[in-house]
């Protein structure tokens, strides 16, 4: 990048990298606005404008040209299942960002057609069907005309999976198979697995199902993990803060994330949780694990923050909105509030997976008890995750018991099935955002992907800002949404807050991480609608160039090839960038026109009335092929 007007020179005190004609927003509050930043051995090292920033330009010094572009903090999702994320990244197609079912389905058969024998084709979450113009869930028959021999898995939320023929053949699901617990396989008349898998409410069918599909190498792991932090760089995340989860052991599951960070090839930084797996030896586990590592293990790149987001299973509530809110065992409290005991005497935080008030309430009773002991607030931290029918009488004994909240934009995706069983006044509150914020609670944004949501955290924003979910309803009003600047404080600085690393991240001040992000559209000033459109063209950790886009191209650090070859990510990447909107209800007719105008039975139509006579046209629609 030319640089006008600035002279090389040699200095001890040399910048590696410089940002400058920059808008900065520094999420500092003595200094909120400026145009040019320096970053040496990996620390902001001055903030200011272009002639402060003159002298540090050495002739090794990166000196990037802004273009007048919005430089932000980088993002910090706070909960995020990163570390499972990446095993399997590269083995995922990914519908996150697609508009159509039409689309979705035309990537499955594409897919399937250069997937080799033995592997399957897995969507894995990260959609919704009403992000679709069609505004529904693709059925097992269009699944087998795209996939008549590829064994094919589609996650929807945390309540269905559809699988094909060849899946079915796979996991050996018959008529014979018995119902699991928690769980339902649809049936046809004879009794044969229609393909359809339900959370009734566990969702514990869905993923036992995913399990039996092949996993990578480690080797492979590895590149995968690496290939997925570095699509999260593309939207500015620099930072995660991993909440564990089913399947995911210590220490097995956190050895490629602790190799790459021993041989210095992180480019997010993880904040790690610990997660009991095996239900009845969760006192087990976290037993060992106290005798194992300690909070704050590690470094500015990989450490260990505490234990949950379960901590025993029968106190784990299903965020299934489409079932019934789930009734936890009338005695759980007993094994609850040991492990509470156990972690709190040893110095350990936690968080705690809790949707529902009704959940709350009773995890908050058992905290009290321990308060009077004196083991909160002890000094460890701890916060509650999702909460979204929280009380505010809740809130208010989260503050006394000096907790901290997370939430997540799972309403983004659940919206309308929360509201059509809770009704809209109950969404309007879901989560309540303002209330947590008024009482002084720290409150971390995330997005729970990746088998929820998408782990783009430009929708999570959009979705703060505007209270909308992807299919466009507006549930939160005004009142119970949050400004553009608060958005991105949750996404920053309170992130850095629930690891204790708020003196060293989350702001771009003299003395924090260089982490930042240069965007492709300025947060501030677009338009609503179009921040899920925004990404980052050049993203920073730790003095690192880990993403570079647009002008940009090509000054990033290279990555090995995505492996296996034929993986789905290799061809269509990860989110889907789709060209921004103009007016929901605009797109939706476009979309719509368009899926309409090349369907199958739309042509036919044409042709009978002689106004298409194009048969030599080739197209494959599932919604109408037999
Ligand atoms: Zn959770």
């Amino acid at each position: 990048m030319p640089v006008g007007g600035l002279i090389p020179r040699a200095a001890d005190d040399a910048a590696d990298v410089i940002v400058r004609n920059a808008k900065i927003h520094t999420g500092d509050s003595s200094r909120p606005h400026a145009g040019a930043l320096a970053i040496r051995d990996g620390r902001v090292a001055v903030v200011g404008d272009d002639a402060d920033i003159a002298p540090f330009v050495g002739p090794a010094t990166t000196v990037v040209d802004a273009l007048g572009r919005r430089v932000v903090p980088g993002l910090n999702d706070a909960h995020l299942h990163v570390i499972r994320g990446g095993l399997n990244y590269v083995l995922e197609l990914r519908w996150d960002g697609v508009t159509s079912l039409r689309q979705g389905l035309a990537m499955l058969r594409e897919q399937a057609a250069r997937t080799p024998k033995g592997q399957w084709v897995r969507v894995v979450g990260g959609w919704s069907a009403e992000q679709f113009a069609e505004r529904r869930l693709p059925t097992p028959s269009e699944m087998n005309a795209a996939a008549p021999d590829t064994p094919v898995f589609v996650l929807h939320l945390y309540q269905t999976a559809i699988l094909n023929r060849a899946a079915l053949q796979a996991v050996g699901y018959t008529r014979d198979t018995p119902e699991p617990k928690g769980g339902q396989i649809v049936r046809g008349r004879g009794g044969e697995p229609t393909g359809m898998l339900l959370a009734a409410p566990s969702a514990l069918v869905l993923y036992s199902t995913l399990a039996k599909a092949p996993t990578l190498g480690d080797e492979d792991k590895k590149t995968s993990t690496r290939h997925f932090l570095r699509e999260l760089n593309r939207f500015g995340l620099t930072s995660a803060i991993d909440a564990a989860g089913g399947f995911q052991n210590f220490p097995d599951n956190y050895s490629v994330v602790t190799e790459l960070a021993q041989e210095g090839l992180l480019s997010l930084r993880i904040a790690y949780h610990l997660f009991p797996q095996t239900p009845g030896q969760e006192l087990d586990d976290l037993a060992r694990w106290i005798e194992m590592v300690r909070p704050e293990d590690g470094d500015e790149w990989l450490r260990l923050n505490g234990a949950g987001e379960n901590l025993i299973w029968a106190a784990a509530d299903f965020e299934n909105f489409a079932e019934p809110r789930p009734e936890l065992g009338r005695h759980y409290e007993a094994e609850f509030e040991k492990a509470v005991r156990l972690l709190m005497e040893h110095g350990w935080g936690f968080r705690l997976h809790a949707t529902y008030d009704e959940t709350i309430r009773r995890d908050l009773a058992v905290f009290e008890k321990l308060a009077a002991e004196g083991l909160f607030p002890g000094g460890n931290r701890w916060l509650f995750d999702h909460a979204e029918t929280v009380s505010r009488d809740s809130l208010d004994r989260v503050a006394a018991l000096g907790g901290a909240m997370s939430v997540q934009n799972r309403m983004s995706f659940q919206g309308e099935a929360f509201t059509r069983r809770y009704g809209l006044g109950a969404a309007a509150e879901a989560p309540p955002v303002r209330a947590m914020l008024e009482r002084g609670l720290t409150v971390g944004a995330g997005s729970d992907a990746t088998r929820v949501s998408t782990y783009n955290p430009w929708v999570a924003l959009h979705w703060l800002v505007t209270g909308r979910t992807l299919g466009g309803a507006v549930l939160r009003p005004p009142q119970n949404r949050v400004d553009r600047e608060t958005a991105l404080a949750m996404y920053t600085k309170a992130g850095a807050a629930l690891t204790g690393e708020e003196e060293v991240k989350g702001i771009l001040r003299p003395g924090f991480l260089g982490d930042l992000a240069i965007l492709s559209d300025d947060y501030f000033t677009v338009p609503e609608q179009d921040i899920p459109h925004i990404e980052s063209v050049l993203t920073v950790v730790g003095g690192r160039i880990v993403h570079a886009a647009a002008e940009y191209e090509g000054l990033d650090e290279e990555l090995p090839a995505i492996s296996p070859s034929w993986s789905p990510v290799a061809q269509f990447g990860g989110y889907r960038s789709s060209p921004r909107s103009g007016l929901p209800g605009v797109r939706q007719a476009e979309l719509l026109g368009q899926a309409i105008a090349e369907s199958e039975e739309h042509l036919l139509w044409r042709a009978r009335r002689g106004l298409a006579p194009d048969a030599s046209r080739t197209f494959f629609d599932p919604c109408f092929s037999p």
